[in-house]
């Protein structure tokens, strides 16, 4: 006899939105997480006073009043405002692309002189319908921004040629023509204070959790636990690739405590030249205006995906999607299987689509 109605695989934001609202209705559920935490990559940690997003930068931001009012039942968040700043060898520019970015660039003032130039360098590129990462590029910002703080960052970030990848990577930051820079155009943004991780016990809280469990090494067991599964891991691997193998893209963390109390002044610093070997430097104290006396780094290396490794970001480019959606139909026909969240998925998702996702299974689910 099942002793759960669902066994949901993944601890991430995902699974457990799911759990808490199953264990709202009464439901039995189990969750299980191969790594040693809840959270799955919202996890944060506190290191020297300070709390470190241990898996990257995590600004929450949404547009979505039902995902904002419902994340705050679990956390109050701050009013902390995204604003990157993008070193290029010696020069410091504001991202996203907006009008602070454009007059330090070509010692202009005007939104008019900004985009002339624009349209100069794209009608000089002979790009009409853009095709690629690269194209698309040019097109909204021009070959100045493209070469200096786009070309080298997301050919570190991604492992290919921008000319090889696809452009809805790069529509995700906005352009503006006015003096703003933040980096996202949402009516909602913050971060919690006191960290993320605060969010993930309170789902779980009253909710069966084993961690160090990996459904793949006890998979025939894990099946006869429950009703349904919930499955937020790799949906490649849920299937034992029997189709093909999905790329993803990896990276390494390496966190730093400095005894001193301000290291970069900003919670997000971007190395946009390719001979640089990380992304950006993270100062965690940031996101939430810390005044302790000393600070924690995180330098983010992106890194080729291989078996085993920590598949942070789904490559959604036509190969691949072609490929999810041969799996998704293999999905569809397993009854009792509910697929979710960035792995699940095969989506290049932020926290707020994740909790959208999230909230619309339960539904399916439930009502
Ligand atoms: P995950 O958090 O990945 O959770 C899945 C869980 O399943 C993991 O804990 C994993 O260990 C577990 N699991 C997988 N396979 C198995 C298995 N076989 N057995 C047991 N357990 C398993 N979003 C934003 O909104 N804003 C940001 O600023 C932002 N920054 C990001 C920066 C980085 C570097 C990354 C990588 C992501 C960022 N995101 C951001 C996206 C955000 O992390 C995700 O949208 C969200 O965490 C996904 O939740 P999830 O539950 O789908 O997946
Ligand atoms: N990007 C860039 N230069 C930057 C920051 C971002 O070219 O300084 C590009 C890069 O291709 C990246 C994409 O914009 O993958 C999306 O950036 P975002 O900050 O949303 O990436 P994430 O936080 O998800 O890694």
């Amino acid at each position: 006899m099942e002793k759960y109605d669902y066994l949901i695989v993944g601890a991430g934001l995902f699974g457990s939105i799911f759990a808490y609202e199953a264990n709202k209705r009464g439901k039995r559920c189990l969750v299980i997480d191969k790594r040693n935490h809840i959270a799955g990559n919202i996890y944060t940690k506190k290191v020297a006073g300070i709390n470190v997003h241990e898996y990257g930068a995590h600004i929450f931001h949404t547009s979505n009043k039902e995902v904002w009012d419902y994340i705050q039942q679990f956390a109050r968040f701050n009013r902390y405002t995204n604003s990157p700043v993008a070193f290029y060898k010696n020069e410091v520019y504001n991202m996203p692309f907006n009008m602070n970015t454009f007059s330090r660039l070509w010692n202009i003032k005007t939104p008019k002189e900004a985009k002339e130039i624009i349209e100069k360098q794209r009608m000089e590129s002979g790009i009409k319908e853009p095709k690629n990462l690269e194209e698309q590029a040019i097109s909204l910002v021009g070959k100045d921004i493209y070469e200096k703080l786009i070309k080298g960052y997301t050919q570190k970030q991604w492992g290919k040629a921008c000319t090889e990848l696809p452009s809805f990577i790069i529509k995700r930051l906005p352009v503006r023509f006015t003096y703003d820079n933040n980096y996202f155009n949402d009516l909602y943004q913050g971060i919690p204070m006191g960290g993320y991780t605060q969010i993930i016990e309170k789902m779980l809280k009253g909710i069966d959790v084993k961690l160090n469990c990996d459904f793949f090494e006890k998979r025939d067991e894990l099946e006869n636990i429950a009703n349904k599964v919930v499955f937020t891991g790799m949906i490649d691997q849920y299937f034992r690739y029997e189709l093909g193998t999905l790329e993803y893209r990896s990276l390494r963390f390496e966190t730093e405590v400095l005894d001193e109390n301000n290291f970069q002044g900003n919670a997000v610093v971007n190395y946009t030249e390719y001979e640089v070997p990380y992304t950006r430097i993270i100062e965690h104290k940031h996101f939430e205006y810390g005044e302790q006396e000393k600070t924690v780094i995180t330098r983010e290396y992106p890194v080729s995906w291989r078996c085993g490794d920590e598949p942070y970001y789904p490559m959604n480019d036509k190969k691949n999607n072609s490929l999810y959606e041969k799996y998704k139909q293999l999905a569809n026909n397993e009854k009792n299987v509910i697929f979710g969240g960035r792995l699940g998925q095969y989506k290049y998702y932020d926290m707020h689509d994740v909790i959208a996702e999230a909230l619309k299974c339960v539904k399916r689910e439930f009502e």
